[in-house]
């Protein structure tokens, strides 16, 4: 049996999971970052998108718009903006807050604050992507 670590979520909101786990993806700013038991230390700021891990040999997802993560000692802490677990996503909403963000881009007119939407659009598409129903 492989090792296991601890990760940490945790949003404004408060605590989001807090797991031993076998494996993670992060979606850092530079690309993906994969951690595996015993990961040297290391902090990386996060972008919009999907979490990937896997516990007790299942995979799950969350989405997380954007944040920081710090591993040292055999723990991965994720300090995100917002972070909601694959099976708590509301997909019906993450579809309608990504047709508004869409139409809005459409749009282009002056009194849209166009990186807001673009913004808007990026979470919507993360969560669509986390939400359970899509895993595989
Ligand atoms: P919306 O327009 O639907 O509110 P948003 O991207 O503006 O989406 P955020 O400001 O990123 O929403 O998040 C506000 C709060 O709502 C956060 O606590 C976030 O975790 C939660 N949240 C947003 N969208 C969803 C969703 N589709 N399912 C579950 N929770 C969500």
């Amino acid at each position: 049996m492989a090792g296991t670590f601890t990760f940490h979520v945790v949003s404004p909101e408060g605590n989001v999971l807090k797991e031993e786990i076998e494996f993670v993806i992060l979606p850092g700013v530079n690309g993906e970052l994969g951690i595996l038991p015993n990961h040297a230390p290391l902090i990386a700021a996060l972008d919009t998108g999907v979490i990937r891990y896997t516990i007790e040999g299942k995979k799950k997802n969350l989405a997380i718009s954007g944040g920081f993560v710090e591993v040292s000692e055999n723990k991965a802490t994720v300090l995100a903006d917002t972070a909601e677990s694959g099976e708590l996503i509301d997909l019906q909403r993450a579809q309608a807050a990504k047709e508004r963000a869409e139409k809005r881009l459409a749009q282009r007119s002056p009194d849209i604050d166009i990186k807001r939407a673009e913004f808007a659009l990026h979470r919507a598409i993360a969560r669509i992507n986390a939400a359970d129903r899509k895993n595989d």
